[in-house]
């Protein structure tokens, strides 16, 4: 049946009460896909929630899956299990039972997965600038684990922007790549030094980094879209803010019908 739960949980890790790194091993086993894809969970409407989440009014069909789209972190070329990197929405309907789960639990899976924020158009050479807020970092952890290039002449930065540095989910993971490939450069940012006023890295928002010389010092030119490919997921205030910036300086968005240098993943509508 369609909406029968068709997948375990194999593993859970809280990085803290709002973030999680969460392991699905499809029934069917682990479909192709490309990394930067997503895939579609859910869960019905009768799954626990954390008791941390806003209460909420009892769903009036308990039975109904509550679906959303997730961006795989894992390689596309491992088949074992699919990893997912959520941030809890307390007021949301699906990330309040998503933080609830436990290895061996069971969740839905849809079949297919899809999307065209991947590595696929960009154009060989490029340097390459992943930004990210939040959980937006998922898709770009998948193509660093997928057999990404990082032998080739061009450069990679990874700009990570957070409220707090307990929120730069997988920060080890992109230390031990920029430690070990001297093309690669990862810049984690965090906006609320209030809460957290040991950080000893830069604070504010993801451009930053763009206004501040630190890219165009990184990359030894400023960003152009005949040299660079940019990536922008997460947020949509931070993506709206980032494309009016790169469209100035004549970035074109990768769309299907048009190729582009700026690709885009918004998780949310404004
Ligand atoms: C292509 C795509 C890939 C996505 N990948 C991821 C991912 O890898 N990890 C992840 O955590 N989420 C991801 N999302 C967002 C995810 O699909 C859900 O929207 C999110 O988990 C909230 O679901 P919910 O049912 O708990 O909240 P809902 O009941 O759907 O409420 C969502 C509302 O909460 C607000 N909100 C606040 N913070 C967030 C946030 N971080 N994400 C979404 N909405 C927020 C927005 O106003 C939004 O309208 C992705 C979305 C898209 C479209």
């Amino acid at each position: 049946m369609a909406n029968e739960l068709n997948a375990t949980v194999s593993r859970v890790d809280l990085i803290n009460h709002g973030l999680m790194v969460v392991r699905v091993i499809p029934d069917e086993g682990v479909p192709s896909f490309a990394a930067g894809q997503y895939a579609v969970l859910g869960l019905p409407g009768s799954a626990p929630r954390v008791d941390y989440a806003e209460p909420e009014a009892p769903p009036p069909d308990p039975e109904k899956l509550i679906k959303r789209a997730y961006s795989i972190t894992s390689s596309s070329q491992q088949g074992e299990y699919l990893e997912f990197y959520v941030a809890l929405v307390h007021s949301g309907a699906l990330t309040p039972r998503i933080f609830a789960l436990v290895a061996g639990d069971r969740i839905w899976i849809g079949k297919k997965i899809v999307g065209m924020f991947t590595l696929a158009d960009t154009t060989p050479g490029h340097d390459i600038i992943f930004v990210a807020t939040g959980t937006g970092l998922a898709p770009y952890i998948s193509m660093l684990r997928s057999g990404y290039r990082f032998e080739d002449e061009h450069k990679t930065v990874i700009i990570h922007g957070a409220r707090i540095s307990w929120d730069l989910g997988y920060m080890r993971e992109l230390v031990g790549l920029a430690t070990r490939w001297p093309n690669v450069y990862y810049l984690p940012i965090i906006d609320q030094i209030e809460r957290d006023p040991d950080w000893p890295g830069q604070v504010g928002f993801v451009n930053v980094f763009f206004e501040d010389g630190t890219v165009e010092r990184l990359l030894g030119h400023s960003p152009s879209p005949t040299r660079t490919s940019v990536f922008l997921c997460g947020n949509p205030l931070m993506i709206q803010m980032m494309e009016a910036k790169l469209l100035g300086e004549g970035f074109r968005l990768h769309t299907r019908k048009e190729q582009g240098t700026l690709f885009v993943e918004k998780y949310w509508a404004d």
